[in-house]
């Protein structure tokens, strides 16, 4: 294809259809490979280390992330399914392209096991600890429509909402 960068627009919280769940992908065709090309463009564009499809209004188990320092091991995550996490948990702090300007601490298990497909729908495993693994929960969240922020408590997210909404607004 030409080599065109496409963005796509990242929904911001609190946008309900941040909360669609996603449904599995069933075909492996071109203009999937399309909305990877474009996710990963949209993802560096905004410097993040990952982005779930929901994120960019499309609802299907996808999910591309690039947790390296020199932004050059994209790695696409389809159907992913988490087949072991570790009991040990750590509170890390998370951002999220979705919630601008917002960090704040998160549990999540230390180490991950996820299965999942590729872009040409061919089965893998990764296993993952530290900055890949919160990255993997994080991201695999956004598929169930959930949005980090919603593990702080009422008060906080209650802050982060109206402020968010100030933002939009202006
Ligand atoms: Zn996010």
């Amino acid at each position: 294809r030409p080599n065109i960068m496409a963005l796509l627009p990242i929904l911001r919280y609190p946008d309900p259809k941040l909360h669609i769940v996603a449904a599995e992908v069933r075909t492996f065709d071109a203009a999937l490979q399309q909305q990877i090309d474009d996710m990963f463009d949209t993802m560096y564009d905004a410097k993040g280390i990952g982005l779930a499809a929901t994120q960019v209004d499309h609802h299907q188990r996808l999910i591309v992330i690039d947790v390296s320092e020199s932004r050059d091991q994209p790695l696409v995550v389809i159907n992913p399914r988490i087949t072991w996490s570790s009991a040990e948990r750590v509170k890390g702090e998370e951002g999220c392209l979705s919630v601008p300007g917002i960090y704040d601490g998160v549990e999540r298990a230390v180490a991950v096991k996820v299965a999942a497909q590729d872009a040409k729908g061919q089965p893998f495993e990764i296993e993952a600890d530290g900055l890949l693994a919160v990255c993997l929960q994080h991201e695999m969240d956004h598929l169930m429509g959930k949005v980090f922020v919603e593990y702080l408590s009422p008060f906080k997210l209650g802050r982060i909402k109206s402020k968010l909404l100030k933002q939009q607004r202006v």
